[in-house]
């Protein structure tokens, strides 16, 4: 089932690359972050390096892949583009790094996810430029070690207490994205209007933007089902309040939460007297996958105070109740 609020990639998403921002002063937001990778291209280059290795954490869709591709496209060198699942064996990774060139970008997306005997592969990779293979069996096996091209690891994760110690350890740079305000999301939502040719004006894109939840890729997919709405009721042209009428007929209240945030936030307060209760049994309440609800729904709802995390599980705020016009006592 496919649903609007949803920050995983959807095919139609991949079609979009064109909505990519290609270089670093086109990505919109996370300034700090921009700023401070700037400092370490520069300095890579000028010192004939390859730059340090870079984690990238934050919940899907705030624009880890994209900017991956741009610093690849900033230092000049080509990017490989991969995911944790998507390695299975070590072998698997062997091919991958010794058919990188000098100086190019590894990016491994959902890096958390890659398995022990994969990861233990990464190491000396990181560490040295080096793979490290057992040749033999038994007590006549020993280890040979080959030559890697000096290369940048971009590991991109959701949650960055996820990743082994010895793994986190081994990145240069660490850096969060943050939810985007909607100013910056407006801004994006203009810039990806102009591309696809939509007509919008001003109220309306920051009424998308109100509703993304922090989320690029959200603004980028509302975006999308507005314009379909304003093709088929009005003359295509996106004004307010056909923003307002198309996300309320798709079920996106006015700050974004969709039906599965409703359905999660009124559990709690409804079934669990607000909390707390646990992720599974929460999970479970809803019928949703308890990785999902860290992933996808919870940040947001955290973030802007629906929910606090208790160590005895989660707990409805005032502001939840609130929202729904519910006395909190
Ligand atoms: P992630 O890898 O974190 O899941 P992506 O890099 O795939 O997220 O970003 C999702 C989409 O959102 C991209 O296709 C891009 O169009 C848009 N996007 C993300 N970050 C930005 C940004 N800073 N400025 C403009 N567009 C962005």
């Amino acid at each position: 089932e496919d649903r609007l609020i949803d920050c995983k990639l959807t095919p139609e998403d991949v079609e979009e690359t064109n909505l990519r921002p290609r270089k670093l002063e086109e990505y919109i937001g996370q300034t700090k972050v921009k700023e401070n990778l700037m400092v370490f291209i520069e300095a890579a280059k000028k010192r004939n390096e390859a730059l340090d290795h870079v984690l990238l954490y934050g919940p899907p869709g705030l624009g880890k892949t994209t900017l991956a591709s741009i610093i690849a496209s900033e230092l000049g060198v080509n990017i490989r583009i991969t995911s944790g699942p998507a390695i299975e064996r070590p072998g698997d990774l062997a091919a991958i790094l010794t058919n990188l060139g000098d100086y190019d970008v590894l990016f491994i997306d959902e890096i958390h996810r890659l398995n022990r005997s994969v990861e233990e592969i990464l190491y000396p990779a990181m560490e040295d430029y080096a793979l490290d293979i057992i040749i033999g069996k038994g007590p006549s096996a020993r280890s040979i070690r080959l030559d890697l091209p000096k290369f940048t690891l971009i590991g991109a994760t959701t949650r960055a207490g996820m990743l082994t110690h010895p793994l986190r350890d081994r990145f240069g740079v660490i850096n969060r994205l943050d939810m985007y305000s909607p100013e910056e999301l407006n801004l994006i939502i203009q810039r990806s209007a102009n591309i696809l040719n939509i007509g919008i004006d001003e109220e309306a894109s920051y009424e998308i933007a109100k509703r993304s939840r922090g989320t690029p890729r959200i603004s980028n997919r509302l975006l999308k089902r507005v314009r379909d709405f304003a093709q088929v009721k009005g003359d295509g042209f996106i004004t307010k309040k056909i923003t307002q009428d198309s996300l309320e007929a798709l079920g996106v209240d006015q700050i974004g939460l969709d039906e599965v945030d409703r359905n999660l936030l009124l559990s709690i307060i409804n079934k669990f007297s607000g909390g707390p209760v646990g992720l599974d049994t929460l999970a479970a309440t809803i019928g949703e996958e308890p990785e999902t609800i860290e992933d996808v729904y919870e940040p947001f709802l955290i973030q802007n105070g629906f929910i606090n995390k208790t160590p005895r599980g989660r707990m409805a705020t005032k502001l939840a109740y609130e929202h729904f016009g519910l006395k909190y006592e």
